[in-house]
C-alpha cells in the first residue's frame, strides 16, 4: 500500500509532467474508481475535457489536481492505485481504468489510474482547486511546512489511547501509515501501546521527528515498495525497504540490541518492534488498585 512517501513521489511526478496541460478527453474504462463522484462516469469525464491543470497538491494520502474553473480532480491510490504518465500509444496496463488525453505542457501524453483492487479512485471537487472539502477534516502530514508541532504534542498527551493508534489517526497528523509508524517507534524506542497520557512533551516531540525522518529518508530514496503492485508515476519501485529496521523484520535480530524483532497483530494489520528496546508497557493499575491508595490532600 503506498504510503505518504510515494504519495509525495507521485505528487512531485505529476507537478513535473502534467501541469500546464489541458484535459482532452476522459475514458473510463471501470466504473468503480469514480464511485465517489456524484457525477457519475459520463459527469465525471464532462466535468474534466477541457480543463487545464493548475497544479499537483497533495494533503496526507490524497492527491488533487486544481483545476482553472476552481474545481479539483481528486484521487486516492487505494491499496494498489498507480497514476501513470504515458505516451497515448502505450500497451493498456492490465489493469487499466481511466485514461485522460493531455494537450499542452505534457503534449501527447496520458494521464493514467490503473488499480488491481479499486479501494482507491478518482473523483472531481466542485471548488476544491483550493483544498477539496471532501478532505479538510483530514490532519496535516508531518512533512507539511504548517504543520503544527506544539499542538500535535499536546493533543497526544490528553488521550490515552496508544501512541501508534494516534500515530494512524488522520484527523491528528496524516500520511505516517503503519510502516512508518513500526519504524519511527523503533527508532524513538517507544511500544506503540503506550498511551499518550503517560508520554512526556519530550518523547512525544522525540518520536515526532523520527516520524519525519523516516519520512524524509524515504522521500529521497523514492518510497518504500512492499507491495508489488505499487510504482511511481514514471513505473519505478521504491527501494526504501532495504533500510527498515522494524517493519517486515519478524525474528531478524534488532539492528540496535540484537534480540528477535517481534510480530503482533494490530487492527488488522501488524506490528513489529524490539521487545528489548520498546518494552511493553505495564498494564495501568486496576481501579480497585487505585481506589486502595490515600487521596492526596488537597
Ligand atoms: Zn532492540
Amino acid at each position: 500500500m503506498p504510503e505518504l512517501p510515494e504519495v509525495e513521489v507521485v505528487r512531485a511526478g505529476l507537478a513535473q509532467h502534467v501541469v500546464g496541460a489541458t484535459i482532452t478527453s476522459v475514458e473510463v474504462l471501470h466504473p468503480r474508481p469514480v464511485r465517489r463522484d456524484p457525477r457519475g462516469p459520463a459527469g465525471f469525464a464532462a466535468a474534466l475535457t477541457g480543463r487545464r491543470i493548475e497544479g499537483a497538491r497533495r494533503r496526507g494520502k490524497y492527491l488533487w489536481l486544481p483545476l482553472d474553473n476552481g474545481d479539483a480532480l481528486l484521487g486516492h491510490l487505494g491499496m494498489s492505485g498507480q497514476l501513470l504518465v504515458q505516451p497515448p500509444g502505450a500497451e493498456p496496463e492490465r489493469h487499466l481504468r481511466i485514461r485522460l488525453a493531455l494537450e499542452g505542457a505534457a503534449e501527447g501524453r496520458e494521464l493514467r489510474f490503473v488499480d488491481q483492487r479499486m479501494f482507491g479512485g478518482l473523483s472531481v471537487s466542485a471548488g476544491g482547486a483550493e483544498l477539496p472539502p471532501e478532505i479538510s477534516h483530514i490532519a496535516r502530514d508531518p512533512l507539511d511546512e504548517e504543520f503544527d508541532d506544539d499542538a500535535f504534542v499536546a493533543k497526544v498527551r490528553r488521550r490515552s489511547s496508544g501512541i501508534k493508534r494516534q500515530l494512524l489517526d488522520q484527523a491528528l497528523i496524516s500520511g505516517v501509515g503503519n510502516i512508518y509508524a513500526d519504524e519511527a517507534l523503533w527508532r524513538a524506542r517507544l511500544h506503540g501501546e503506550r498511551p499518550g497520557e503517560r508520554l512526556t512533551a519530550a518523547q512525544v516531540r522525540d518520536l515526532l521527528g523520527h516520524a519525519r525522518g523516516v519520512m524524509t529518508e524515504a522521500l529521497g530514496q523514492g518510497g518504500t515498495s512492499f507491495d508489488a503492485l505499487y510504482v511511481n508515476v514514471n513505473g519505478e519501485s521504491g527501494y526504501f525497504d532495504r533500510a527498515l529496521h522494524a517493519y517486515g523484520r519478524e525474528g531478524e535480530p534488532c539492528d540496535r540490541c540484537g534480540a528477535p524483532v517481534r510480530r503482533v497483530a494490530f487492527m488488522n494489520r501488524s506490528s513489529y518492534f524490539c521487545p528489548v528496546c520498546q518494552p511493553v508497557p505495564r498494564r495501568r493499575r486496576t481501579p480497585l488498585a487505585g481506589l486502595s491508595r490515600t487521596p492526596p490532600p488537597d
